[in-house]
């Protein structure tokens, strides 16, 4: 990761140094943050993420021929190559696997992709929650479509990016993060039904409320692969099956009493996370439309709560962001993403801002956890044609 991303022009000299020839064009693609709306994707529910003003950014030019040269600022080596007749899935190493598993994704749909040249630069964090694996994808499946005629729509770019990940990559992941990516708007966060995939811009804008977002990232690394986030999936489809419905999206808040009655404590309560995490997802949307994001601290605060005691995919590094940004001026924080590690965010006033900081960092010190990455984000435009 670069601290500061390069210009495009800089990023277009690069590549003319490295491959000896102009880029056809360079394009951006953001990274994410869910403001709201944790494991409730899977369960058929809604979320809330936004584009933010971090991006991954890809140079690149059309080649003659079927290979592919990648490159990316943060790495020295020459240029990884692959021949496009012989990707093999989860067999490419590092970043490469992202624009190689959009290539993947492309050719199994059955479009029609040209060998490329390609320079990656990106300031999204990896591995912070933030999703700079789809800030790539993104990047270079918007390239890829403007540089052939393939015609892909957002929402034929969202599938595909998916089945890079599920396919490709092996990460299970759903359609949250490409569709916030794809789909975002400067000022607005992605109100996203996981039912019927259908996308609503939902006006979200921190500065003229005098709210930062911060995001703090405690360091502390998840993965989709460890056991917490499969057996969560599994509690939630059995919580589905006793109650007799296709998925949780389908329980309501009044339906809770009634569940608890038929299903284990530990089932139980974690039914009542994605329920409620739907109401209030629903409701953030309210009021984000009707009073502004001055309206949601209480919502993020409970969200939090849920995921700490019901779903009980927090840790102790998150808790101690969340209270300390909490005690020291945030109107409401949360921790952010699958869980068990990653970001936590917390929407402070302008003026408090360098006091939560610096309350985070002392609190994380004394507690003798690694020092966490805090900086701000704010809603930004989704993927783009830069140059
Ligand atoms: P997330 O998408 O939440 O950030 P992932 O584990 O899905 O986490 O993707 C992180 C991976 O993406 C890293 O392991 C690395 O291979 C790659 N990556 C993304 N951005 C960068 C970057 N700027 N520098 C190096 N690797 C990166
Ligand atoms: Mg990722």
């Amino acid at each position: 990761m670069n601290a500061a991303p390069f210009r495009p022009e800089e990023l277009a000299a690069r590549f003319q140094r490295e491959y000896g020839a102009a880029p056809d064009g360079i394009w951006q693609a953001p990274g994410r943050v869910n403001l709201i709306g944790e494991h409730t994707d899977y369960n058929e529910g809604f979320v809330l993420p936004f584009a933010i003003d971090r991006t991954a950014r890809v140079a690149v030019r059309v080649r003659g021929d079927l290979q592919v040269r990648l490159l990316s600022t943060y790495g020295d080596q020459g240029p990884a190559s692959a021949n496009l007749n012989q990707l093999e899935p989860e067999s490419a190493k590092g970043w490469t696997k992202y624009p190689l598993g959009v290539l993947w994704a492309l050719r199994e749909a059955g479009i029609t992709v040209p060998g490329i040249d390609l320079l990656l630069d990106s300031d999204v964090p990896p591995g912070a929650g933030l999703s700079s694996s789809h800030a790539i994808e993104c990047a270079v499946i918007s390239a890829l479509n403007d540089l052939t005629s393939a015609g892909l729509t957002a929402q034929d770019m969202v599938l595909a990016t998916q089945r890079a990940e599920n396919g490709f990559v092996g990460a299970p992941t759903g359609i949250m993060d490409q569709s916030a990516s794809l789909r975002g708007a400067e000022g607005h966060a992605v109100f996203l039904d996981c039912r019927d995939q259908n996308a609503t811009l939902v006006p979200f804008e921190t500065g003229p409320a005098g709210l930062v977002l911060l995001v703090i990232d405690t360091k502390v690394s998840h993965s989709h692969a460890d056991g917490g986030y499969a057996s969560r999936r599994a509690s939630c489809q059995l919580g589905a099956e006793v109650l007799g419905v296709g998925a949780l999206r389908d329980v309501q808040v009044g339906d809770l009493p009634e569940a608890s009655g038929l299903l284990d404590e530990t089932t139980f309560r974690r039914v009542r996370h994605v329920v409620t995490e739907n109401d209030r997802v629903l409701q953030t949307v309210e009021r984000l439309e009707a009073e502004g994001p001055s309206a949601i601290g209480l919502l993020l605060d409970a969200s939090h709560a849920s995921m700490r005691d019901d779903f009980e995919i927090s840790c102790p590094e998150l808790d101690l962001a969340v209270e300390t940004a909490r005690a020291h001026g945030a109107i409401g924080a949360r921790m952010t993403g699958g869980g068990f590690g990653g970001a936590a965010i917390a929407l402070t006033p302008v003026e408090a801002e360098p006091e939560v900081r610096s309350a985070v960092v002392r609190a994380f010190a004394r507690a003798g956890y690694r020092e966490p990455g805090i900086f701000t984000v704010s809603p930004a435009p989704g993927a783009r044609r830069i140059a």
